[in-house]
């Protein structure tokens, strides 16, 4: 269930032929009406990127409070469990290094990126009120700057545009002095992650993410070597609140779902240099 304002549905195509696949245009914000049984819900629903919760600060807020709310009430209705996709931004610019679960956070409520991160602390919130007044069982994963093939070439967050930038011997727009970091998670770790969670009795929130950091100014130069590209950086300004270190401390995972990420950001980033090179070759 989608309503595809960020996403598309050419990601869906090799799905479609599956009579186990069934792919509904809807907005989860609204009273969601069902027939069928329901074992597990899956709330992913979002804006992901920063440009795009710029653009659209009240769908933002709207699908991580109210889609939470609907999606969490279609749960109880099924007695089906319940996972929300929640996120590294609980934790803000943060002040701990790295970020445990049990770190509250540091966010702007009224900053730019508040729309995005309060929502999903709000829906945090409610999953957890779901779980402890009306014993749903449910799920929450906090989800580390991940990426992989499908992702659009112009969703404006680093990696795509690097990628973009760097194919096309453009230069490479670092905000700030990019002496900010991030950890990036390959989507196959991540996947095999929140499958496990899924299948676990764990009702607090993980993190699911790859450890390894790195700046934005190493990693613009990382995407510059893989691609082979002679592009330069240039900088630009720090968008407002955006945070200086993310890396997750996943001892919680390791211990709980015996996982860890198998891919390293090398290794993620040539297997995702294919994609790429398309996007950029058909979008011309
Ligand atoms: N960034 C950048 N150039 C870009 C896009 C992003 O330097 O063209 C920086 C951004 O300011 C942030 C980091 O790269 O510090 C990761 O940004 P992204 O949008 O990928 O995700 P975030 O982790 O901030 O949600």
């Amino acid at each position: 269930m989608d309503n595809l304002i960020t996403g598309s549905e050419t990601n869906i195509e090799h799905l479609r032929s599956s009579r186990r696949f069934r792919f509904i245009n809807y907005d989860v914000t609204n009273y969601i009406d069902l027939n069928e049984d329901l074992d597990l819900i899956l709330h992913f629903a979002s804006p992901a990127s920063p440009i795009d919760y710029l653009e659209m600060p009240i769908q933002t807020l709207k699908v991580g409070s109210l889609g939470t709310h609907k999606a969490l009430g279609l749960a109880k209705a099924k007695g089906a469990r319940f996972l929300l996709a929640s996120t590294s931004e609980v934790y803000g610019d943060p002040l701990q290094h790295p970020q445990k679960e049990t770190y509250w956070g540091n966010v702007n409520p009224t900053g730019y990126r508040g729309v995005y991160d309060e929502a999903k602390r709000f829906a945090e919130a409610m999953t957890m009120a779901y779980h402890r007044f009306h014993g749903l069982e449910t799920r929450i994963v906090r989800i580390f700057n991940t990426y992989g093939t499908r992702m659009r070439l112009k969703d404006g967050r680093a990696l795509p545009t690097f990628f973009r930038q760097a194919l096309r011997n453009e230069p490479i727009t670092v905000f700030g002095d990019g002496s900010q970091t991030r950890s990036f998670t390959y989507v196959d770790d991540l996947v095999e992650g929140i499958y496990r969670l899924a299948e676990s009795s764990e009702a607090g929130p993980v993190n699911i993410g790859n450890p390894e950091e790195i700046t934005i100014r190493d990693f613009a130069k990382e995407i510059i070597e893989i691609t082979g590209s002679n592009s330069e950086l240039v900088f630009k300004d720090l968008p407002a609140d955006d945070p200086q270190i993310r890396q997750p401390d996943i001892s919680k995972a390791r211990r709980i779902l015996n996982w860890e990420p198998k891919t390293s950001r090398r290794e993620g980033l040539l297997k995702t240099l294919e994609y790429f090179k398309h996007q950029v070759n058909i979008s011309g």
